[in-house]
């Protein structure tokens, strides 16, 4: 029987009152309710004293000792206080506000008592009184809300499961659980929710923990797999010739990782296959020239191709490059911010509505109302992990189903490759190009910015250029923090003699912000203070130092990001970080930094040290909730479970065979819930 199509009214004593709070935790149906697992247990075996620990919960038995008192002071409060006699001891019992428990103590009478024990006083304040006979030695506790007791949420399921065992249905196909010693799904609920010793309920979880994402993952490859069958893609069928002649001509010749990465994209662009891939590659792998060589060939095949950036400086440096490199090859390229007149804004989006246009760099602007393509056949969208689901899906829109490379530098961590990444194919730059050296990464404390003064002096010296990062403008945040201006007025007292200093910020107007980048870029200028604005995509090869000021204050990714400014050259680069950690976790971040610059290695430790949901700047794209399973945690059994999704659903036979029916039923009918996941 499908429970989840079995109303909750069908359990005795569910009326309307009650179903209405069932519905308040999300619980509408009896499958629901079978699967609403607690989030804790409570060890319910008795102790004995001396295994009492000093303010840790304990279930203590005795004899009652003395009859209770109850003494009521303040407004509607009361204590009861009780003595028990515990293995010749006699203890202090008090319950705070619960003086109709008075009925529960009879003196000589045997009772058992949960509660917090307090070691010096040999006392114990009670939580609830136990039958003494109770064979369950451990308590569910479910996340429940002022509408429902937890009490009455137990007796639900017991209820439920009492009536509707025998019908629940197991998803998770034979040969999956013998293969793995898995519970069936009556085992898991009934292991879950009433599990008689601690083992027995690990066991369970670990079975619900599979299901979970098994099916989660299952979920994802039929999005896949309805994706490739419904949308069939555009066929770019690109100049092959031309584009391997713009490679050769190319001032450096691809790493073999970048060529891989090539290959990948093309064929499916070629293809009917409709492109949904995510493009990783550490800072500095050379991720913007892959993705210029898709857009040519979408353009090779009379299609436009749009990038989009997320911010002005980096737009702008995407459109000078790109334009430079295209220039000879008759391919018409524009630039589309939202800093632009309107004047100017009108005749771009002109161009690129008469399909005047081949390539469209842009911000955010791309995505806005009146901004329409003839044809668009590729979107790149560049870090892309600082755009929202939403933003990512309207530009999706601007064409008919097109092709969509989202690009990255922050690598993915495992856990969300195979979780918010599971339906996108992902390619790997995971090489640099020849003659990089390693980043050095110095942390100093803020006493000791001398030195840090002294170091940016002799690589001035040297023709270095210089970064230094300030974390916030003086206008724009309270905390007191140095603020970029003062920074850069320090700059200029030590070197602005010999050297030409620059200050970026976000406030600026952007033909300033461009004069500066351009400055910079053709080494008018030495050391640019910058806030923040410079932390994503911008490229000077030339420049070799960053320092960064109040780092404890940033992120392990995105001191990645901005580490990853330098070490684009063949010049040996530095990074120095200032910082006077507060905290454990800041001082550690410090450590990290200095310790490695495997973008991988940080971005797996800022998962953990952070959450996903702050990694990615974005709750809904961060990590989809689980009930029973914790994706960075258990990412052992994720990763089977999507093996084995990803196995099942090549297989065709298994998918048809009668084995993995009550599969398919499952995943067709929460279908549509999984659809709205991005
Ligand atoms: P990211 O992957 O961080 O976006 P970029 O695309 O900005 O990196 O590339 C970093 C720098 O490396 C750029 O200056 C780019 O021209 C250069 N570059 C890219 N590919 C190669 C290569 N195969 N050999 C040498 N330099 C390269
Ligand atoms: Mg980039």
């Amino acid at each position: 029987m499908d429970l989840r199509k079995v109303s909750l009214a069908t359990l005795p004593s569910v009326g309307p009152k009650r179903l209405e709070s069932l519905q308040s935790l999300g619980i509408e149906n009896v499958y629901d309710l079978l699967f609403y697992f607690p989030f804790r247990y409570e060890d319910m075996e008795a102790k004995s004293l001396d295994e009492a620990v000093d303010q840790e919960k304990i279930l203590l038995k005795g004899v009652v000792a003395s009859d209770p008192v109850v003494f009521r002071y303040g407004y509607k409060k009361n204590r009861l206080n009780v003595r028990l006699l515990v293995e010749n001891e006699s203890i202090m019992v008090t319950f705070f506000n619960q003086p109709w428990l008075k009925d529960k103590f009879e003196t000589g009478l045997d009772v058992a008592v949960y509660g917090k024990w307090n070691e010096n006083r040999r006392a114990l304040t009670g939580i609830k009184v136990i039958d003494v006979n109770n064979d369950d030695s451990i308590d569910s506790v479910y996340s429940v809300n002022k509408n429902i007791h937890q009490k009455t949420l137990i007796n639900l399921i017991k209820v439920a499961f009492e009536k509707y065992h025998q019908e629940i249905e197991t998803v998770v196909p034979e040969y999956l659980r013998k293969k793995y010693k898995l519970l069936n799904d009556e085992e898991i609920v009934s292991g879950v929710h009433f599990p008689k010793t601690p083992q027995q309920s690990d066991e369970a979880r670990r079975s619900a923990k599979f299901r979970e994402f098994f099916l989660f993952q299952c979920g994802l490859q039929s999005i896949k797999r309805e994706d490739n069958q419904k949308n069939l893609g555009i066929i770019e069928s690109y100049d092959k010739k031309f584009i391997q002649q713009f490679i050769a001509d190319l001032p450096f010749t691809l790493t073999d990782a970048q060529q891989k990465v090539v290959k990948e994209i093309l064929g499916d662009m070629d293809s009917d296959h409709h492109m949904n891939r995510l493009l990783q590659g550490d800072v500095g792998s050379g991720k913007t020239i892959v993705s210029v060589i898709a857009m040519l060939a979408s353009v090779t095949a009379g299609f436009q191709a749009s990038i989009m950036a997320p911010t002005e400086i980096l737009a702008q440096q995407h459109f000078d490059k790109i334009s430079k490199l295209l220039a000879p090859l008759k391919i018409r390229v524009a630039l589309l911010t939202g800093s632009q007149t309107k004047k100017e804004h009108d005749f771009i989006t002109e161009d690129i509505a008469s399909g005047k246009t081949n390539i469209v760099v842009g911000t955010h602007a791309l995505i806005q109302e009146g901004v329409d393509f003839k044809n668009l056949g590729l979107i790149v969208i560049d870090e892309q992990h600082r755009f929202g689901v939403n933003q990512r899906k309207a530009m999706r829109q601007k064409g008919d189903n097109p092709d969509v490379l989202a690009m990255t530098a922050t690598p993915i961590p495992r856990t969300l490759a195979i979780t918010t990444y599971g339906d996108m194919d992902v390619s790997r730059i995971d090489q640099l190009p020849a003659g990089r050296k390693k980043i050095e990464t110095y942390w100093i404390r803020s006493q000791k910015i001398e030195q840090m003064y002294q170091f940016v002096a002799k690589e001035l010296s040297g023709g270095a250029q210089v970064y230094v990062v300030t974390p916030l403008i003086s206008e724009s945040e309270k905390i007191d923090l140095k603020n970029a201006e003062l920074i850069y007025d320090k700059f200029n007292e030590l070197f602005g003699q010999k050297y030409q200093i620059g200050l970026l910020h976000g406030q600026m107007p952007n033909d300033q912000k461009e004069a500066v980048m351009n400055d910079f870029a053709d080494k008018k200028i030495d050391v640019l203070v910058s806030t923040t604005v410079i932390e994503v995509g911008v490229d000077v090869p030339n420049a070799s130092v960053m320092v960064i000021y109040d780092a404890n204050r940033f992120g392990l990714s995105q001191l990645h990001q901005l580490r990853g400014r330098v070490g684009r050259g063949e010049k040996q680069s530095y990074c120095i970080l200032i910082a006077d950690p507060k905290n454990e976790a800041a001082l550690e971040r410090m450590k990290i930094l200095t310790s490695t610059n495997d973008g991988f290695v940080l971005a797996e430790a800022d998962l953990k040290m952070r959450g996903a949901g702050d990694l990615l700047g974005n709750r809904q794209s961060g990590l989809p909730e689980f009930k029973v399973g914790n994706p960075i945690n258990d990412i052992n059994i994720l990763e089977i479970a999507q093996e084995e999704a990803t196995t099942l659903f090549e297989n065709e036979s298994l998918m048809n065979s009668p084995e993995t029916e009550n599969l398919r039923v499952f995943i067709k009918d929460e279908f549509d819930q999984l659809n709205n996941f991005d």
